[in-house]
């Protein structure tokens, strides 16, 4: 097919061309003298994005599910109790990891499309007198769902009951691209990877660890190898890996850091909530909704648009695939078939979004979606970035009289 494959799941991510560039390199020695050079000039500018001053920053060959692990075997002893919060496939499999290695998760279930809620997690914490939960976890954007939680309310709520659990945070699908503050919000392990907003091929785990999770290493007793922090934290100092680090990687990431800092931080979340904006615009020029089920929660890295009922959320990605050259996100878990996601984080502006919405728009027209009148999303989400202000209401729904293309599939 030609021209470029329209890349718009919610991760991987469009790769720059200066990122290509930085990476394309031939292989070194990691023990050689001058090496540590490009490590100790990486992890300064990793906290900057993290927002710690206080934090101590890993890498690790790996992905952001890596990351789950490694903050919880470097925190946790056989048997350990947590509380969880479940809102998401993301959220699930996070709790998964957690039970997979033998600790005990207490879930606060709320509905997919929620997100978490810290007057629940304060009345769990104040229930547990006897401080048996050893940490809470959280999802700070549930990719499933385009959800993003306040990471400040529940370090509030964690406060308020006076409990020393702590707080570890997936920002795999947020850190780079939204707010993340890990010193203000209190997070203990803020977990990430480098296909999203870092704007990366996938290989790199990234971690932020507080002081004080780094103190549990003393009596965590879950075994640890690879993801063990002290084997890390030793090599690191003099800006060496304690094994062989992915060291094209490693150039992109000196390269995805200076670009986000060249933009400047808070530049980067105004961006992807400007584009957000205008793709929730042409969500409402459908006349559909997205998944997040209030407008406090919603996304401004991926939004998942709810197909109407009796419609298959599936069939519309594989047309956009098959027809169009393009790639959508799935629905996951329980929303398979419910809906579709964009992804509109990491190195994308509003033309190729444009580019994504028409695709999206013409793919629910092949499958039968009659409602949504050609050009309306694309001259929603137009309109808004052109002017800065969204249409007032959505367009009336469209008095179609011409037939449907394909037979509407159940929604699962
Ligand atoms: C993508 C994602 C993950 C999984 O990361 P991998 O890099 O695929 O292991 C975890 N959590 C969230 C919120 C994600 O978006």
């Amino acid at each position: 097919m030609s021209g470029r494959n329209f890349l718009f799941v919610p991760g991987p991510t469009n790769v720059p061309d200066r990122v290509l560039s930085a990476m394309h390199r031939a292989m070194e020695d990691h023990r050689s003298p001058v090496f540590p050079k490009l490590p100790l000039s990486i992890f300064p500018d990793l906290k900057k994005v993290f927002r710690t001053t206080e934090g101590q920053p890993f890498i690790f060959a790996a992905t952001g599910t890596g990351m789950w692990e490694a903050a919880l075997v470097n925190t946790c002893s056989p048997g350990d109790r947590l509380l969880a919060v479940r809102y998401g496939q993301f959220c699930h499999l996070f709790i998964d990891c957690a039970q997979r290695l033998g600790l005990q998760v207490d879930i606060i279930d709320v509905p997919w499309g929620e997100g978490a809620p810290p007057d629940k997690i304060e009345e769990a914490l104040r229930k547990d007198t006897k401080h048996e939960y050893k940490g809470v976890l959280v999802v700070h954007n549930e990719t499933a769902t385009g959800v993003t939680s306040d990471i400040a309310a529940v370090r509030k709520a964690i406060d308020n009951a006076k409990h020393p659990a702590l707080l570890y945070v997936d920002g795999v699908s947020s850190i780079g691209s939204l707010e993340f503050r890990m010193d203000d919000w209190g997070v203990d392990l803020a977990i990430t990877g480098s296909q999203k907003g870092f704007m990366l091929p996938a290989g790199l785990g990234l971690i932020g660890v507080s002081q004080k999770a780094l103190a549990r290493r003393e009596s965590a007793k879950l075994p640890r190898v690879f993801f063990d922090f002290g084997d890390q934290l030793k090599a690191n100092a003099t800006g060496y890996f304690p094994y062989t680090p992915p060291l094209t990687l490693l150039y992109g990431l000196r390269e995805s850091l200076d670009m986000l800092l060249e933009e400047g931080l808070d530049n980067v979340y105004a961006r992807h909530h400007r584009l957000a904006e205008g793709v929730r615009a042409a969500v409402r020029g459908w006349g559909l909704t997205v998944c997040a089920k209030d407008p406090k929660w919603n996304s401004d890295t991926v939004s998942a648009v709810m197909v109407p009922p009796g419609f298959d959320g599936a069939a519309v990605i594989a047309t956009a695939f098959k027809k169009y050259n393009m790639a959508l996100g799935a629905g996951l878990g329980q929303m398979a078939g419910k809906l579709f996601r964009i992804g509109h984080l990491g190195d994308v502006n509003e033309l190729m979004l444009l580019g994504a919405l028409a695709g999206a728009e013409m793919s629910m027209r092949d499958v039968g979606i009659a409602q949504v009148v050609p050009g309306s999303g694309v001259a929603a989400a137009e309109e808004y970035w052109r002017t800065g202000a969204a249409p007032q209401s959505a367009p009336p729904p469209a008095k179609s009289t011409e037939k449907r293309g394909a037979p509407a599939v159940a929604a699962r």
